[in-house]
């Protein structure tokens, strides 16, 4: 996935911000962590390009910021912290937020690319794309249409939330 990860992070966030309405968690400050978290695992693209090109090059889903398992662990930790303090602590929270949106970065990848849900167990990728959609332009694939899904879900809160905002504030005057 390449355009989608982004709004997904959006959407994931603004939907969970409402479970933290009565903490003193900010509500700007957990979206930007939880888009932060939604491409946090592309971090490593700077590592393949930077690595040494004497060395043998690999699919950056091959590296450790890609694996569901550290995603996932990092996530029950966050979690963990999260249900200890009662969903009060905001630094539990945004960790919170971040590590999810990690994990659905993988679990959106799975759809588009191949993923080693196994790793560091099994080099075995999976992928819910299928050999027959080789050769296929990305832009024609329906997994385009699911990224396009995502911006305009993402744009449709976005939108909703602004027109909220102006309306309270114009009650308010
Ligand atoms: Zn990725």
């Amino acid at each position: 996935m390449i355009f989608g990860h982004l709004p997904a992070g959006y959407i994931t966030s603004k939907l969970l911000l409402k479970k933290f309405k009565n903490s003193s968690v900010n509500a700007n400050v957990f979206i930007f962590w939880g888009m932060f978290g939604a491409i946090a695992p592309d971090s490593d693209l700077f590592y393949y390009l930077l690595r040494d090109p004497s060395q043998p090059q690999h699919h950056h889903h091959k590296y450790v910021t890609h694996f569901p398992i550290f995603w996932l662990t990092l996530l029950l930790i966050s979690l963990l912290w999260l249900l200890l303090y009662h969903r009060r602590s905001q630094k539990a929270a945004l960790s919170f937020i971040f590590t999810l949106n990690g994990f659905i970065h993988i679990v959106l990848d799975t759809i588009t690319s191949h993923i080693l849900w196994l790793a560091p167990f099994m080099d075995k990728p999976f992928s819910l794309i299928t050999n027959s959609s080789k050769g296929v332009s990305y832009f024609t694939h329906w997994t385009f249409a699911l990224e396009i899904f995502l911006i305009f879900f993402a744009l449709f809160l976005w939108l909703a939330s602004s027109i909220k905002k102006t309306k309270q504030k114009n009650s308010i005057t």
